[in-house]
């Protein structure tokens, strides 16, 4: 009697994250390679989280979690045939023995899609990570929440009436959202009937208020911040935080009832331990097929990474837009190398930003058009449902 054959074992493409860019990076791999490649997707989270959608902490609040309207179970966001799902944390990374350590067992890869994503960047300023809080994570959003939740029934509860204080610390685009959904909130309904409006200071450092933006649309956008009662000061960078209080770098000090550190982001310290080319943050530095150099089969995408478009030279931002549009080549590419197939370029094309300044209003451009107040809110509410509903749909 013959011997029974084991089954060829198919390669085995493993992708780090599932969120905007590793969703979309197991879908084209699984589209290219068939039946031909083993697609294993790995998250910490069971969930598929609508990170943009985190600047809404007044509805977070209101809810009492964010899992509801902004975390899509993985398995309806990904049919089953796409990819096998991992729930399970990174630890390391091992490029030469071409693995990955998970907190749970050791996973080879035959190709890799690093879309860890990007974790707040505090500098070193003593304080800030173990006191402020922050909206790049669900935990942290729903933290936050709470906290503005409960800062509000306290003061409405004070026996002597004041308002009290939210610092957003970090002028881009979402430390000024926070401070705007903040400011314009309906804290009565959400927290208590005699909850006070909250003063909300929002400060910039080194960077100016919506760097990058038009200056028209920045001075909107100052309008309707001042309007909704959001206090801009600029260039006043944080040196410390301690309960309650900020110290600035001319000396002087700012109280706080919450602090929301807002100052930017980095790469995930699994991504920055790694022995290849990094960038600003340390993210990583790709070729245009976003392949790490040297590590042929090895591709990252999404927030990770830092990539300067060809032919401009400028930086493709850390945006959901520029994940989504980044990883089908990222995904296509992984499979590709297996297969012995032709590798697509990356070059992005923004198609427009838009953001919410407050409920109801907001400021963008789409393509050469300008947009503020009802429309641009509009705008965003609209693309924010589309991508709900394409995860929704797996
Ligand atoms: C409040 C807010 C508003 C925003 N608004 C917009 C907007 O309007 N438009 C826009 O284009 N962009 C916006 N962004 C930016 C956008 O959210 C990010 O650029 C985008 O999430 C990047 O996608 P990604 O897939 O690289 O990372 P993520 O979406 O963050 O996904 C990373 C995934 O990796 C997982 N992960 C990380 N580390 C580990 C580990 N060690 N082990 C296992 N799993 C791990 C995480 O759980 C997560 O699922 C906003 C961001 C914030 C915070």
């Amino acid at each position: 009697m013959s011997p029974e054959l084991a089954p060829a074992r198919l390669p085995q493409v493993v992708i780090l994250g599932a969120g905007y860019a590793g969703l979309s990076a197991a879908k084209a791999a699984h589209r290219l390679g068939g039946g031909r490649v083993q697609v294993v997707l790995v998250d910490r989270s069971p969930d598929h989280v609508l990170r943009t959608e985190l600047y809404q902490v007044d509805e977070i609040a209101r809810e009492g979690t964010a899992h509801r309207q902004w975390a899509v179970p993985m398995a309806d966001a990904l049919d089953g045939r796409v990819a096998r799902f991992v729930q399970a944390s990174v630890t390391g990374i091992d490029l030469s023995s071409r693995s990955v350590r998970l907190d749970t067992t050791t996973l080879p890869f035959d190709g890799l899609v690093i879309c860890l994503g990007s974790v707040p960047s505090y500098f070193g300023i003593p304080g800030a990570r173990e006191i402020a809080q922050e909206v790049y994570s669900l935990s942290g959003a729903e933290r936050l929440a709470a906290r503005l939740r409960d800062m509000e029934r306290a003061a409405a509860r004070a026996p002597a009436p004041s308002r009290p204080r939210v610092v957003v610390v970090g002028g881009a685009s979402t430390g000024t959202e926070v401070a705007a959904e903040i400011a314009t909130a309906d804290w009565k309904t959400i927290a208590d009937p005699s909850a006070p409006t909250p003063e909300v200071l929002l400060l910039t450092g080194p960077l100016p208020l919506l760097q990058g933006f038009p200056e028209p649309l920045i001075r909107h956008a100052r309008e309707l911040l001042t309007k909704s009662g959001v206090e801009i000061r600029e260039n006043t960078p944080v040196v410390r935080v301690e309960e309650g209080r900020l110290t600035l770098k001319d000396g002087s000090t700012v109280p706080f009832d919450v602090c929301v550190w807002a100052a930017g982001v980095e790469a995930p310290p699994v991504v920055a331990q790694l022995p290849v080319e990094h960038g600003r943050g340390k993210r990583l530095k790709v070729t245009p097929n976003l392949e790490i150099a040297d590590h042929p089969g090895v591709f990252a995408v999404g927030d990770v990474i830092e990539y300067a478009n060809p032919g401009s030279g400028v930086l493709v931002p850390g945006t959901a837009q520029a994940a989504l549009a980044g990883a089908p080549v990222a995904g296509h590419n992984v499979v590709a190398r297996l297969l012995g197939k032709r590798l697509k370029r990356f070059s992005y094309h923004e198609k427009g930003v838009i953001i919410s300044l407050g409920i109801g209003k907001g400021i963008g451009r789409a393509g050469p058009v300008s947009l503020w107040g009802r429309p641009a809110y509009v705008l965003k509410s609209l693309v924010e449902a589309e991508y709900s509903l394409a995860v929704e749909r797996g």
